[in-house]
């Protein structure tokens, strides 16, 4: 059914170099955010992380799916400060692992890579659904693309539905006392505000259904 979606080297530099636009237009609210309940630097760190892939992005042109995307998570994990990182970092060097000498994917690969994504985000982590971590986005997320291709929902609607899942799951975050993460040691007093990684990596995912070719 998803065989004819094809995805394309192009559309994942062109979702990469969007991320780094997006992230740089939010710096200063995800900065914000994390002032509430973590230390004020999350948008700071995400914008110093993909600066740097923008600058080198043009050297990864001629690499395979796999290669670029190692490199992404690599430039993120030496450039981005604090525990998103080592977590960013992880989930995009995990992702690209399906694309593996392809320079093209089908749509059922892209539920592998980010299934293989989150995965790396929850061993790296250690965080479960509802600890008010970004895994309370990636994860719902991931579960509701497996879920609507079950229901052969047409492509574009299941990145629809995927996305839906990540908004509501960081909108969860606002009630959960936090169990990991620097935000942890406030106990109760995070309760109220939405967690900034679950901010940052629902605007990532969305950037890959606004650059969607199917
Ligand atoms: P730091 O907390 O070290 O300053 P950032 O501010 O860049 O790092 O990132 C904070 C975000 O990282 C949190 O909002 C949360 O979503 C995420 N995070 C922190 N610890 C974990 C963890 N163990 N697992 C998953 N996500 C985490
Ligand atoms: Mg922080």
């Amino acid at each position: 059914m998803y065989t004819d979606c094809i995805l394309g080297k192009d559309y994942f530099y062109n979702v990469i170099e969007k991320i780094a636009a997006l992230i740089e237009e939010k710096r200063d609210y995800l900065t914000e955010l994390d002032a509430a309940i973590g230390d004020a630097d999350h948008g700071f760190n995400l914008s110093i992380g993909f600066r740097e892939v923008s600058k080198k992005m043009p050297e990864w042109k001629d690499k395979d799916i796999k290669g670029f995307f190692r490199s992404v998570g690599m430039t993120l994990l030496g450039k981005v400060g604090g525990a998103s990182g080592p977590l960013y970092g992880s989930f995009f060097m995990k992702f690209g692992e399906p694309g593996s000498g392809k320079t093209e994917v089908t749509f059922q690969d892209l539920f592998e890579m980010f299934k293989q994504g989150v995965q790396a985000v929850e061993q790296r982590g250690k965080a479960t659904v509802g600890e008010k971590t970004m895994v309370d986005a990636l994860k719902p997320a991931l579960i509701t693309f497996e879920k609507a291709m079950e229901q052969n929902l047409e492509a574009k609607k299941v990145l629809e539905v995927f996305i839906d899942a990540a908004r509501q799951g960081a909108k969860s975050t606002i009630d959960m006392i936090a169990k990991k993460g620097r935000a942890m040691r406030l106990g109760e007093r995070s309760k109220g505000h939405l967690d900034p990684g679950a901010a940052s990596s629902t605007m990532i995912l969305e950037v890959f259904l606004e650059c969607f070719p199917c």
